[in-house]
């Protein structure tokens, strides 16, 4: 493998995994720098569906490895919601505030020690005429009974990972990369790329 290719637009993540591949003399290329591919929709009832079914359909469109993560919530009183519905959760369009607001109205009178989560995070990798490899990474926690913190997105003002005193918007990016379910799933995909 010479070249792949992150199926995202967010520079963040590219630059996460450009971090593992370019030492290892792999050029990282992402759909920010190609003209624009239609979009795969997520039909998947599981992380792991959803990123394979990403990857694959664009690695065999493109003819080259290909690179897709899918993440979200699991809260336990809420049966595993938001699950794959995270990023809209509270209606088609996506909004980050609106989805705090609804899990926090479900948990509405959940104690403390009943409002385990977990954020999850699926990366697959597809090479045409290879079979996918997935790896997972898990970040457990506690949802809050209000927001506390202003950095990173999504949930992380109301989550609270297991052994932190803080929530994960109160981490600064680096404490949060350490612990968080997309750190975990990169660790085991270097591991992997040792392998190779
Ligand atoms: P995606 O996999 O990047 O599309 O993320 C799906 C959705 O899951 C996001 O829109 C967020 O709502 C939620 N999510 C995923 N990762 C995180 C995280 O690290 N912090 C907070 N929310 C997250």
């Amino acid at each position: 493998m010479d070249k792949i290719l992150i199926a995202t637009k967010n520079q963040g993540k590219v630059d996460d995994f450009k971090v593992l591949f370019e030492p290892k003399g792999i050029k990282v290329i992402s759909l920010l720098d190609l003209d624009s591919i239609e979009d795969v929709e997520e039909t998947g009832t599981t992380f792991s569906e959803n990123a394979t079914l990403k990857s694959e359909a664009i690695a065999t469109l493109l003819n080259m490895p290909v690179i897709s993560d899918d993440s979200g919530l699991e809260v336990d009183a809420l049966n595993k919601e938001p699950g794959v519905y995270s990023a809209r959760y509270a209606g088609l369009e996506k909004d980050d505030e609106k989805n705090i607001d609804k899990v926090l109205e479900n948990l509405k009178g959940v104690e403390e020690k009943d409002r385990t989560a977990r954020f999850v995070c699926a990366i697959a990798v597809s090479e045409p005429g290879k079979e996918t490899i997935v790896k997972h990474g898990y970040c457990e926690g506690k949802i809050l009974y209000e927001r506390r913190g202003e950095n990173g997105f999504g949930y992380d003002p109301i989550f609270k990972p297991e052994g932190e005193t803080k929530s994960m918007a109160e981490l600064t990016p680096k404490e949060k990369a350490a612990i968080s379910h997309r750190g975990n799933a990169l660790k085991k995909l270097a591991d992997w790329l040792e392998q190779q």
